[in-house]
């Protein structure tokens, strides 16, 4: 594995910013370094770098247990990283998902913590179906506000975005800076063909729904069969829940 970048007073942005606090160089250097890491090898080295000073709140990892989602929790299982794994459980989701869940949670021995959205406000979004007339403010206050606390809390925001899942995706870094926290894509760069070689080589579990021709799974309501996200939000121009914008 390649050393860490040591300290240097290249970095001039504001001290109070967790880039600063937790790295010992400007984010694109620390981007060109992590780039030509594996992603095995970038949660290793971010670990290895944050060593003492990551806990189960300051860094937030998320999954959504879909299709793809297995490669993330099997490179920390196998890396022997304990970290909690933030599920958003907007109450939509698939029978198929939550026993996926169930299944993943045993296998790797995960810290699953179900994040819910408040009740009233789910209710009132199931009794007017509001994912068809506002999906953005339907995710928002099944996904994003759910999530809200516990991001204030944290400054490392770990997901396993791939940036051939759509054109937002493609314009992300590994580490990005965004209101406070910084989002680390260890699997940004992995291709599809990628993926699903890694999830058939470890013969790890396949998402239920994927032999069935979903390619991408959120909630019931938005998910279609289909190629890559195309299933996702098919009769709207929305591609992204709201979470990682
Ligand atoms: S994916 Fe659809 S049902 Fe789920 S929270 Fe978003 S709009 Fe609502």
């Amino acid at each position: 594995m390649n050393t860490y970048p040591v300290v240097t007073d290249e970095y001039t942005e504001s001290w109070q910013r967790p880039a600063h606090r937790y790295f010992s160089q400007n984010l694109s250097t620390v981007n060109r370094h992590y780039q030509a890491l594996t992603p095995k090898e970038r949660i290793a080295a971010f670990y290895q770098e944050l060593q003492g000073r990551t806990t189960e709140s300051n860094v937030l990892l998320t999954s959504s247990f879909g299709t793809t989602a297995v490669l993330l929790l099997h490179l920390f299982y196998d890396l022997d990283i304990r970290q909690k794994i933030h599920f958003l459980d907007t109450t939509f989701h698939f029978e198929e998902t939550i026993t996926y869940k169930n299944q993943l949670t045993h296998l790797f021995d995960l810290h699953v913590s179900e994040l819910r959205p408040e009740a009233w406000k789910n209710k009132y979004i199931r009794q007017n179906e509001v994912w068809k007339t506002d999906p953005d403010f339907c995710c928002s206050v099944n996904k994003v506000e759910p999530l809200q606390s516990v991001k204030e809390k944290a400054d490392f925001w770990i997901s396993g975005l791939m940036n051939w899942q759509n054109e937002h995706r493609k314009q992300l870094d590994i580490f990005e800076e965004k209101d406070g926290i910084i989002k680390f894509y260890p699997l940004l760069d992995v291709t599809e063909a990628d993926a699903l070689q890694y999830i058939e080589e470890n013969k790890l579990p396949v998402h239920p729904l994927k032999p069935l021709g979903y390619e991408s799974i959120g909630c019931k309501q938005c998910t279609l069969r289909g190629k890559g996200r195309s299933g996702r939000w098919s009769n709207s121009i929305k591609t992204e829940c709201g979470l990682h914008r």
